[in-house]
């Protein structure tokens, strides 16, 4: 018998370990709590001990970043790579650099891109990195020479049958170019070391888009189980940013009215929606733009809200896409009064432990990140079988398998979710994910 038989157990284990590491903790807690029957009832799981083997990263890469601002002044940062677990294949996961970004967040993002990319039924383990450098206001020269710095370090511990890294929070196309980039000159290699390349240079069609399309797919998919229509939804999107911005477009494109994006800033409101035509405005101006949903919100007469959420308004459907726990208990009380009737993740854990408890009394369908934001590693999964067959898929091939690999996680959280009168989603998700990974763990040993 092993020692955390329970779930009391197991939380007082892990806050014992950890206990500054607030998103850690929540990440765990919440995984521990929905798997911990199906732990206890698997002689091979706990003889072998998975769930605390499976609840502490493999390796944590710590370093410094020590790089050139345009005054000639030497800045320095520090930069992680978490290599969460590699049972079902190479490490991968995204890199965020945002002033925020420290070892108990990259360490849950780390964690539940495992659950997530075990969903996708590809052969990819899980990691996040990052480091707590702040793009914004700098230049493009000073972007170029961090990611380099970063890369410098980074790249001993990477390659494409060990850690592949990709975008997350500011780190984009641009910024994956410079790395990228940087790992190639060190290594005189080209390949797979990095998905979310250019497709000039080895990326997939698909991949910008996939993480906010996935999205949309989940949400048809959860729909159809619950036999109502995308069109004419009113949904109501927080960030504004590539998943938020491409899940608008494919929602816009299936009929439903967009109502909202938000930032760090504010929010933007649309009452009559948002159009394609605006949407490809903000994709093709963001960068340039001090605050792109101001600008938005002269071009389309919307209300702007500083400081605001968009979790006030009514909408049938809310897609919380900017960051952590950024909808929390009250949000969720308010869009239950407001009659929401399906939230799906965007971004990753975007909604308070509060915010779940509030959903999941209400039993309306919540879909967690790990099973509704899959797509981007999907394809950045495919990017990776592409490069190393030195082969391109078609766009819409790749779309098609992006909405495949959707349904087919749609129907995992559905097989392990059912309950009495309701699919419980985040529960179905945790248990399919667990089962993979713990599975692999056992037949691998000790
Ligand atoms: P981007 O950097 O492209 O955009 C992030 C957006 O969120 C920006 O609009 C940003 O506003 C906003 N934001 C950031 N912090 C806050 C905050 N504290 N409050 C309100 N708004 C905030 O990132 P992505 O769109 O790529 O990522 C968004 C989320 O989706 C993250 O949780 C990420 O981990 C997750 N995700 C991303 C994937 C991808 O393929 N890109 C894959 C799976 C998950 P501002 O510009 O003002 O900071």
């Amino acid at each position: 018998m092993s020692y955390q038989s329970n779930f009391d157990n197991f939380n007082e284990w892990i806050t014992g370990l950890f206990p500054d590491q607030k998103e850690y903790l929540q990440a765990t807690r919440e995984l521990a709590r929905d798997v911990i029957d199906i732990f206890n009832a698997h002689e091979p799981y706990k003889k072998n001990d998975v769930l605390r083997r499976l609840s502490m990263p493999e390796r944590i890469i710590h370093f410094s970043v020590p790089w050139l601002n345009d005054q000639g002044n030497v800045e320095i940062n520090q930069g992680w790579r978490i290599q969460h677990n590699g049972m079902i294949g190479p490490y991968k996961g995204g890199l965020r650099f945002h002033p925020t970004v420290n070892e108990s967040i990259l360490k849950f993002l780390a964690f539940e891109q495992c659950f997530k990319n075990a969903l996708t039924g590809l052969p990819i383990g899980g990691a996040k990195g990052g480091a707590d450098f702040n793009p914004k206001g700098r230049s493009d020269q000073e972007i170029m020479r961090f990611c380099q710095a970063f890369m410098t370090e980074l790249q001993r511990h990477i390659g494409p049958y060990t850690d592949v890294p990709a975008g997350d929070i500011n780190v984009g196309s641009r910024e994956i170019g410079y790395l990228y980039g940087q790992y190639r000159r060190i290594n005189n290699r080209f390949g797979g070391a990095i998905t979310g390349k250019d497709i000039s240079f080895g990326g997939s069609h698909v991949r910008t888009e996939a993480t906010g399309f996935g999205l949309i797919y989940m949400l048809q998919a959860v729909l159809k189980e619950h036999h109502e229509n995308i069109a004419d939804m009113r949904i109501g999107i927080s960030g504004a940013g590539n998943v938020a911005l491409h899940a608008a477009l494919k929602a816009i494109e299936h009929g439903a009215c967009v109502i909202s994006l938000s930032n760090s800033r504010g929010c933007l409101i649309v009452d009559k929606g948002l159009t394609t035509a605006d949407i490809n405005w903000a994709i093709d101006n963001k960068a340039h733009k001090d605050n792109i949903l101001t600008a938005l919100a002269e071009r389309v007469q919307g209300q702007w809200h500083d400081g605001k959420t968009p979790w006030q308004e009514k909408m049938d459907i809310a897609l919380p896409c900017a960051t952590q726990n950024e909808l929390d208990g009250e949000a969720a009380k308010t869009l239950l009064q407001n009659k929401v009737k399906y939230v799906l993740e965007g971004a990753n854990m975007p909604c308070t432990d509060k915010a779940r408890q509030e959903f999941d009394r209400s039993e309306i369908p919540f879909v967690p990140g790990k099973a509704s934001n899959a797509g981007g590693v999907a394809i950045s999964g495919l990017e990776m079988s592409q490069n190393a067959s030195f082969r391109r898929g078609s766009y819409t091939s790749i779309d098609e398998t992006l909405e495949d690999i959707m349904h087919n996680i749609h129907q995992q959280c559905v097989d392990e979710g059912r309950e009495n009168n309701r699919i419980n989603y985040a529960r179905g998700a945790n248990i399919a994910g667990f089962r993979r990974l713990a599975d692999a763990m056992v037949l691998q040993g000790i």
